[in-house]
């Protein structure tokens, strides 16, 4: 079993399992995470409680088999134990390293300007895959990471249990204590999940895809939209945003004529005014799948429409682009697939 998957309740879990005291679980944690242990030696702990969790844990991460890098940001080509790949993204913003994880080999929403979906999920990562990733950025960058988007490749309510892992290890203050406001889990809208993930003891925080402002558009972008409405996703970020107390980021991805009209922008507000949601304005990423980028001005024509009916609205940063860095894209190039 990989020790980087465990979070602090499972651990405290194992040790009851094996009968020993459960407040070993986050002595080990802070060794492993910040002073970067890879063994059971160092803590003082009784010979036989070495050698079982030697014989159960290992401490194996994902290979860097290709890594891009400019100026503001990274992005590493991981290659998981079965051969299978995921990418990584490190983005230096002005309040620190915020690095963008990937949930699933593959993707299964078929969002048609997505390329991660071009290739169906092959299979889950699990949570120490997870971890991997943001442990893998921390050690080949040697930095600290003060922010996670769990937005990389697959869809996280697909992956729900390895995903709430991974919150409750990356944010664990013997960790890498990362503070659960900069960590937030974006899904595409799956409905039942975002109730589950409201229901968690410690949530962090949500983005939703929406990507369009009515039914009819959002389904012919985002198949998803058939099972899950609008309506209903509305509704559940509203119980998301009533019971934690945190605003909901509705993410919206500019398509050049598709999605980004005034009147868009518009039937836009109509769905967010009143509620404890933000808008975040995401410069398309070119691919192959025949969308193009609103241009910068009616970005900006857009975000007013949206500021005029009383939305806050803001627009994404973009990174990286010279490194061909949108979802998917450099698994793709690496894989052809
Ligand atoms: N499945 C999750 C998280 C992964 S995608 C979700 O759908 O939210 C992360 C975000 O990037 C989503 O908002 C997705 O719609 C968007 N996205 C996908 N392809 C993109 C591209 N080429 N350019 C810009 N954003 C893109």
């Amino acid at each position: 079993m990989n020790i980087y998957g465990y979070s602090p309740r499972k651990l405290k879990e194992y040790f009851e399992y094996i009968g020993e005291n459960p407040a070993k679980a986050m002595i080990i944690f802070d060794g492993i995470y910040r002073r970067g242990l890879k063994g059971f030696t160092e803590y003082g702990f009784a010979e036989r409680i070495v050698e079982r969790l030697n014989a159960d844990f290992d401490f194996a991460l994902p290979k860097v088999v290709e890594k891009r890098e400019c100026e503001d940001a990274a992005k590493l080509l991981l290659e998981l134990s079965d051969g299978e790949y995921v990418e990584t993204v490190l983005m230096r913003q002005m309040f620190g390293n915020c690095i963008c994880v990937s949930t699933q080999v593959g993707c299964n929403m078929g969002c048609k300007f997505c390329q991660s979906g071009l290739l169906k999920t092959r299979r889950n990562l699990t949570a120490a895959e997870i971890t991997g990733q943001a442990l893998t950025i921390a050690r080949e960058f040697d930095c600290r990471i003060d922010g996670v988007s769990v937005m990389g490749i697959g869809e996280p309510f697909d992956n729900f249990e390895a995903v709430a892992d991974f919150c409750e290890i990356v944010t664990e203050d013997k960790g890498l204590a990362v503070g659960r406001r900069h960590v937030t889990v974006s899904t595409c809208g799956i409905v039942p999940g975002i109730y589950d993930y409201a229901d968690l003891p410690r949530p962090c925080n949500l983005a939703i895809s929406l990507h369009a402002p009515t039914d009819e558009l959002r389904t012919e972008l985002m198949p998803i939209n058939k099972a899950y409405p609008i309506a209903e996703v509305i509704k559940a970020a509203e119980y998301f945003s009533g019971k934690t107390h945190r605003r909901v980021t509705l993410e919206y991805v500019m398509l050049k004529g598709v999605n980004d009209t005034a009147e868009n922008a518009k039937q836009l507000a109509g769905l967010v005014r009143g509620h404890d949601f933000y808008v975040n304005l995401i410069p398309y990423n070119s691919t192959d799948s025949g969308y193009t980028k609103s241009s910068a001005e009616t970005v900006s024509e857009f975000c007013a429409v949206l500021k005029d009916n009383g939305v806050i609205a803001t627009k994404r940063r973009e990174f990286g682009a010279d490194l061909n860095a949108a979802c998917g894209q450099l698994r793709a190039d690496y894989t052809g697939q």
